[in-house]
């Protein structure tokens, strides 16, 4: 979940709530009584399609054989580490977007999903809870770095949750939250492990470069860092939230035939 996106948000209802006609998420965006209904579509394809899970097979499957070469590499597979993130990487939370999209609530506000993080019940990604069982008995160290809240409630509850689904490794030093960014969180892990392994549905779950970077430069950053992804950087498909929600599109310019 990215806190980065609050702020746009928020401007959006406000600019809603003054009455304004014009759409304010996007050039085609849906009616305003209920805009979020626009996401409906990438709500669907996450939640309901095969294509997603095979995806996400798909990026575990490349996950464990490259972490197998580490391994395989590696003097002491302890001073290993995999640093993944939680939300749509290892969790999927699409039954609160679902819900909110249902209620024409704008779900990526954000404003629903601390009570999500205390009451809600995620399902696992398919292939996460294989995964990381892997790691953990080839003795590699697992971070968590999500910008899940960090205060305490939510940080038991968070690590209660990840407890309950299965996952190795939960505990307060080994699930790091939102309170400094995650650059700053895996510098903490990279001190006294060697990050083979980065896990994440965001581009900023890899690389600084990337968080808060308008979406050309970060195409152009995608194309410039090609050689690690599918290598030690593996991205997971989110079609239900992120710092691209709101950018324009792009249309042929032939006229319309219709036959
Ligand atoms: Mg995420």
């Amino acid at each position: 979940m990215p806190k980065t996106l609050r702020l746009a948000a928020a401007t959006g209802l406000a600019v809603l709530t003054m009455g304004l006609a014009v759409p304010v998420l996007a050039q085609d965006a849906a009616p305003a009584e209920c805009q979020v209904k626009e996401f409906a579509m990438g709500l669907r394809y996450q939640q309901q399609s095969a294509e997603v899970r095979a995806l996400q097979l798909q990026a575990y499957a490349l996950a464990r054989a490259n972490l197998q070469a580490a391994i395989d590499k590696a003097a002491d597979p302890s001073k290993l580490a995999v640093v993944t993130d939680l939300d749509e990487t290892a969790i999927d939370n699409s039954a609160l977007l679902v819900r909110d999209m249902q209620a024409c609530h704008v779900y990526d506000s954000w404003d629903t999903w601390g009570d999500w993080e205390l009451r809600g019940k995620p399902r696992p990604i398919p292939g996460a809870l294989e995964f990381f069982d892997f790691a953990d008995k080839a003795g590699v160290a697992i971070y968590y770095i999500s910008d899940r809240f960090g205060e305490p409630e939510n940080k038991a509850a968070t690590i209660a949750t990840l407890k309950e689904l299965g996952f190795p490794q939960v505990s307060d030093d080994h699930v790091l939250l939102y309170g400094t960014t995650k650059v700053e969180r895996r510098a903490v892990v990279a001190k006294d492990h060697q990050i083979v392994l980065l896990l994440g549905d965001t581009l900023h779950d890899f690389d600084g470069v990337f968080r808060k970077a308008a979406t050309d430069v970060k195409r152009a950053e995608v194309d410039k860092n090609a050689a690690h992804f599918g290598a030690d950087w593996i991205v997971f498909p989110n079609a239900t939230y992120g710092e691209w929600s709101s950018a324009p599109l792009t249309a042929w310019d032939a006229e319309m035939v219709i036959k």
